[in-house]
């Protein structure tokens, strides 16, 4: 499960900006999560809860911001939604799809005490 890792890493980021406002208790995590980015959201707030006990966050709330995949073909320029299924354009058939949006993984917003 490399949500595991992935959670450790995001409680690594808010910690650090917690510390770097003065912070000693972090109360909530703002998180942004694409469709595409591999990750299972349940999986990261399961991991959340068992990663943060002992840092600032513990006791946080977590916030997932889910963002939807959207792609664009090279060949017929159409714009549809991506999943991580979706390997053909919808219009016209074609292979070569362009990823827009929803490969974000990031924390958007740490809010402390
Ligand atoms: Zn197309």
């Amino acid at each position: 499960m490399h949500e595991l890792g992935l959670t450790q890493h995001l409680i690594e980021i808010a910690e650090r900006v917690a510390r770097e406002n003065g912070a000693t208790q972090v109360r909530a995590v703002k998180v942004e999560i694409g469709a595409l980015a591999g990750v299972v959201p349940e999986s990261v707030e399961f991991c959340f809860d068992v990663c943060s006990r002992g840092t600032l966050l513990e006791g946080s709330r977590l916030e997932i911001l889910f963002i939807p995949g959207r792609g664009r073909c090279y060949d017929c320029q159409a714009e549809c939604t991506l999943d991580t299924y979706t390997v053909t354009c919808p219009e016209c058939g074609g292979f070569s799809l362009e990823r827009l949006q929803g490969k974000e993984l990031r924390v958007v917003e740490v809010e402390v005490d």
